[in-house]
């Protein structure tokens, strides 16, 4: 099989420990501006933006993104950092978006991971287009699903991929809002050597606090980066409050983690 591409061969510049923050969802132009400023002022600026366009809520009733209009905020983050962006797709029309306003990357959410229908339908809208992306692990935990999401990506010829551990629900155990399952298998090797594996705490812990604890188990679990949740006004955020950090509470988190080189 042919290899996939690693985060230092994507084209865009970006080095291990991957370091990825923005809101959990994009708000208004404000919004983004003041994060990317308050970024820049407390020395947090990442190597990659995220933010949350198209939301899958898990119950209705709740934020489900601004849509198309958000791309073009992201214009925003260019002037302010001039670093690529990613998104989550959750579905063709929203993978046929991205590519058409220019995102970076691509990123196939939790909720969509489970869905091999989805997942091709995303992957046949990428055809062609060598995007990287990265793909998240299912909500449940499945190693196959989330290697069969990879697999379907580089199916159709996408090869700069890497994966993303943001924890698995338990209906039982609730200590995490998505247990990390560190016993589990989830570097992946089963299905290229070399995939890189991105960590997100914030999903996993689910509060600001122990943020910090995961990201240094992940970094010491020898995964390759941090996806971390980052509003300008996280209390006041509209989805996600409780487990966003300020750019300068990143800066700190970022500060105290120790990023050596894991033990072969
Ligand atoms: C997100 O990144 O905001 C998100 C919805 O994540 P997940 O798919 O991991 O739940
Ligand atoms: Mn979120």
């Amino acid at each position: 099989m042919k290899p996939h591409k690693q985060i230092k061969d994507w084209g865009l510049g970006l080095t291990t420990p991957l370091i990825i923050a923005g809101p959990c969802s994009a708000e208004s132009p404000e919004q983004i501006e003041k994060i990317c400023l308050e970024m820049k002022a407390e020395n947090a600026v990442p190597q990659l933006f995220r933010a949350g366009i198209w939301k899958p809520r898990t119950r209705p009733g709740s934020f489900e993104g601004i849509g198309e209009e958000g791309l073009k905020w992201m214009e925003i983050v260019r002037h302010h950092l001039n670093i690529p962006i990613t998104v989550e797709v959750g579905n063709a029309t929203h993978a046929e978006l991205a590519l058409k306003h220019g995102v970076d990357v691509v990123w196939i959410g939790a909720r969509t991971t489970v869905n091999p229908f989805a997942v091709q339908e995303i992957a046949e809208a990428l055809r062609g287009s060598d995007v990287p992306v990265m793909v998240k692990n299912p909500m449940n935990p499945d190693l196959d699903l989330w290697m069969g999401a990879l697999e379907r990506m580089h199916a159709v010829g996408l090869d700069k991929l890497a994966a993303i551990h943001r924890g698995f629900s338990d209906a039982y155990d609730k200590r995490f809002r998505n247990k990390p399952n560190w016993s589990m298998p989830i570097h992946l090797k089963r299905v290229w050597t070399g995939m890189e594996v991105i960590n997100d705490p914030s999903h996993i812990v689910g509060k600001r606090d122990g943020i910090l604890d995961i990201s240094q188990r992940a970094m010491n679990f020898g995964l390759d980066g941090l996806m971390i949740e980052t509003h300008h006004d996280p209390d006041n955020a509209w989805s996600d409050a409780k487990q966003q950090v300020t750019p300068k509470a990143l800066r700190e988190i970022l500060n105290s983690i120790d990023f050596k080189e894991p033990l072969e």
